[in-house]
């Protein structure tokens, strides 16, 4: 609220500076943002606020962003249709919600067995990632900049233990993107709902299990009511990307500044979400456990190893869509190798090496 206020009179401040300067009061733009999160949302729905108020910050004014949370000016996954028709100038949200356009945004999100959030930047920003997701995005009038990340994601909650592959079969999930349709290669009934749906469904039973996030995001959506088994690491989300979808159209009628205002502000907050979830996940988790009874699990090598080979028929079932969806699997799979080659002998070998010796994990 006290940065709210702060905002406000810097907006202010910002429109009586610009009084003095009338080239600058007369370029001013309104940039109406529309958002897959729900208002104050905890986690994705304030960095989504924060995002917004940043760049009228930024831009000192040049940029008036007009921030609707989910349900206030369209449904959250209608933000696609209201921004590549021009209604709205953005959206902020996670692109594989926009599977059904086209399965290849799911690659700009994150996918099962795909990037960490490391490997991905990597990816989008010096390995030809974003080039890939401007050629699909200007299909559909859209031009998209990352701007948050969560994250490796929890396997997710379960209202039982999964021991077996087999234990999955008949399972109704809340689970997007092409690791929904991985889960239904095991005999899941799946669904993709908004965040905000999805506890009152698990509470009624309406579905047996969710993933959302990690400890941090999901300590608030108090799933722990109705599911008590959480799997940490998944397959699904290793790495998943947000981000800020605007028109084309729009985005290159601007200048090359305030372009770079919206890239700097999305990048900014790209990285701040990241921090503050790696910040919090360790000692959300405790207090899970130990404040409401959560009992952690670890999908066994038999899950693993069938999450793996439906993965890969998922991934020729992609490729099969278009020339499109081939050109960016196959990129991204490349890069991964590439990218992640490195990681796995350096980061990740010192990182088990450590933890072992000195008993972390
Ligand atoms: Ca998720």
């Amino acid at each position: 609220m006290e940065r709210r206020k702060f905002l406000k009179g810097a907006a202010i401040a910002g429109t009586g500076a610009a009084l003095a300067a009338p080239a600058i009061a007369q370029s001013g733009k309104t940039m109406t943002i529309v958002s897959t999160w729900g208002r104050d949302f905890p986690g994705l729905g304030i960095s989504a606020q924060r995002l917004a108020e940043r760049i009228t910050e930024l831009s000192q004014g040049e940029l008036r962003t007009e921030y609707f949370a989910a349900g206030e000016r369209v449904g959250a996954f209608d933000s696609f249709d209201e921004v590549a028709s021009g209604n709205s100038q953005a959206y902020i949200g996670a692109e594989y919600y926009w599977a059904g356009k086209h399965p290849a945004f799911t690659y700009f999100t994150a996918v099962p067995f795909g990037m960490t959030v490391p490997e991905h930047n990597a990816w989008i920003k010096y390995a030809g990632g974003q080039e890939l997701w401007d050629k699909l995005s200007a299909e559909f009038g859209l031009k998209a900049i990352m701007a948050g990340a969560t994250g490796t994601q929890a396997g997710g909650w379960f209202n039982k233990e999964i021991n077996s592959p087999e234990d999955l079969n008949g399972l109704k999930m809340r689970i997007p993107g092409l690791a929904g349709a991985l889960m239904s290669k095991l005999g899941v009934s799946t669904v993709s709902l908004p965040g905000g749906q999805i506890y009152e469904n698990l509470v009624s039973g309406s579905i047996d299990a969710t993933e959302w996030v990690g400890p941090y995001n999901d300590y608030f959506m108090k799933f722990y009511e109705a599911a008590k088994y959480y799997y940490t690491a998944g397959m699904h989300e290793p790495g998943a990307a947000l981000c800020l979808g605007t028109n084309k159209a729009w985005w290159d009628s601007l200048s090359a500044h305030e372009q770079a205002i919206i890239t700097a502000a999305c990048y900014e907050e790209h990285a701040a979400q990241a921090e503050e979830a790696s910040a919090n996940n360790g000692a959300y988790l405790a207090r899970l456990v130990d404040d409401h009874g959560v009992q952690t699990r670890t999908f066994n090598d038999d899950v693993w190893d069938a999450f793996g080979e439906a993965a890969a028929e998922v991934f020729e079932e992609t490729r099969d869509h278009s020339p499109m969806a081939a050109e960016i699997n196959d990129d991204y799979q490349a890069k991964m190798r590439e990218i992640g080659g490195w990681r796995a002998v350096a980061e990740i070998e010192y990182s088990n090496q450590r933890n072992r010796i000195l008993g972390i994990g």
